[in-house]
């Protein structure tokens, strides 16, 4: 029984989704095959190649250097991107934070650790980050730990905790463990194996007002509508490849409210121009989209597979409970769905899927902390995937079942 809610979704987008799936060449140009792998990268819509195309045959040029026409022009758009980030974004003192162009989410993170965290903390303090999410999201604090060991300051690591049952934080355990030594929490915004949101006006509550909260934004901008107003927190990272712009392309949002400026360190080289090109083409094509109606298609999408997959016997949900439904709140999934098959290993399970068209990840998934024989399969939807494309991947694993 798939909730009528979401089926009634799924039909009344049908034709919004059919337009904007047309807008994709290689989805278009490979009917054989159903793209499952977006929350590695996405792919791109006409509008964004087009962007890098009339970029480089029009306007290439070196950004903040030279004062001809195309190297003016390539800083004006580099510094209107910077202020489209901040739109997208929903940014409610667009004034006073600051954007930092990165190649990902994994640079972005490293540089709010390296040129802004290392320096707010002293002998004793203590932050807290999760250890079971992207490992990109966990290296960098470790480094800063190290760093600042060099120099004799002790900083001591928390470990965000988690429910084990859902993957979700666990905010009230949270809680308790926070101190006036708490200077800083790392966190995520949409689990890149669970799918689900982790609630992170819920981390704000329990931390208080004053503690900054980094958010890693990659599973979500580009894939739903992202608030920093309504969100509360500090800095906001993400991968451009991964919000239907080129790689190269991230982004680190900086409120610049909680403590001092964020002011990346070092010599600035050459910004990958064309890639910040296609990002403002992207977040164009988003708004256009419309980021809530992408977000209600995917989810209704995930709810469609998770609904019918967890009555397939020999599969595992991860972060899946029992007893749930699929469209419940707490086992909601926002385009991303985990799973093994009891005897089939992942890696095999992913071959096997490939040979009926299907791209999907089958490994660890970069999670910090997974032992790396450990895999599972992970689909991961965009706009560009349909109902049908969900359906066929259900038989082929009932078949396996
Ligand atoms: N964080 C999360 C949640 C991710 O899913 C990813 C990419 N899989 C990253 C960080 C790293 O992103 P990038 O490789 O673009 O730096």
């Amino acid at each position: 029984m798939l909730h009528d809610g979401l089926t009634h979704e799924l039909r009344e987008l049908a034709d919004w989704q059919r337009e904007l799936r047309e807008q994709f060449p290689i989805i278009t140009g490979h009917p054989e095959l159903v793209y499952l792998d977006s929350a590695a990268t996405s792919q791109k819509p006409r509008a964004v190649l087009a962007a890098a195309q009339t970029y480089l045959t029009t306007a290439n040029a070196n950004a903040g250097r030279g004062t001809y026409p195309w190297a003016n022009g390539t800083t004006a758009m580099v510094e209107r991107t910077r202020q489209r980030v901040k739109v997208f974004l929903g940014d409610p003192a667009p004034e006073r934070s600051g954007v930092h162009f990165t190649s990902g989410t994994t640079e972005g993170l490293r540089a709010v650790a390296r040129d802004w965290l290392a320096d707010q903390l002293t002998d004793g303090d203590e932050i807290i980050v999760p250890f079971a999410d992207h490992q990109a999201n966990l290296e960098p604090w470790l480094e800063t730990q190290r760093l600042l060991e060099q120099r004799g300051i002790t900083v001591r690591l928390r470990a965000l905790p988690y429910q084990t049952a859902s993957g979700d934080y666990d905010h009230r355990a949270l809680t308790g463990m926070v101190n006036p030594r708490t200077r800083f929490v790392a966190a995520t915004h949409i689990h890149h194996v669970y799918g689900g949101d982790m609630n992170v006006h819920r981390i704000r509550e329990a931390v208080g007002p004053d503690v900054p909260i980094c958010l890693d934004a990659a599973q979500s901008v580009g894939h739903r509508p992202v608030s920093v107003g309504e969100l509360d927190v500090d800095f906001v990272v993400f991968s451009g490849h991964k919000a239907l712009a080129l790689p190269g392309s991230g982004s680190v949002w900086a409120r610049n409210a909680r403590g001092p400026q964020f002011r990346p360190g070092g010599w600035h080289g050459t910004p990958n121009t064309v890639g910040i090109a296609t990002l403002e083409a992207a977040l164009d094509w988003l708004d256009a989209a419309g980021t809530g109606r992408i977000a209600r298609w995917t989810t209704a999408l995930t709810a469609r597979f998770t609904d019918r997959l967890r009555h397939l016997t020999s599969y595992e949900i991860l972060g899946c409970q029992a007893g749930l439904a699929a469209d419940s709140p707490v086992q909601r999934r926002h385009g991303i769905v985990t799973f093994r098959h009891h005897d089939i290993p992942s890696d095999d399970l992913g071959f096997i899927l490939f040979s009926h068209g299907f791209m999907v990840r089958a490994d660890s998934l970069c999670q910090a902390g997974a032992d790396p024989r450990d895999g599972a399969v992970r689909i991961s939807l965009h706009v560009y995937n349909t109902a049908k494309e969900v359906d066929c991947l259900l038989s082929v694993l009932g078949s396996l079942d």
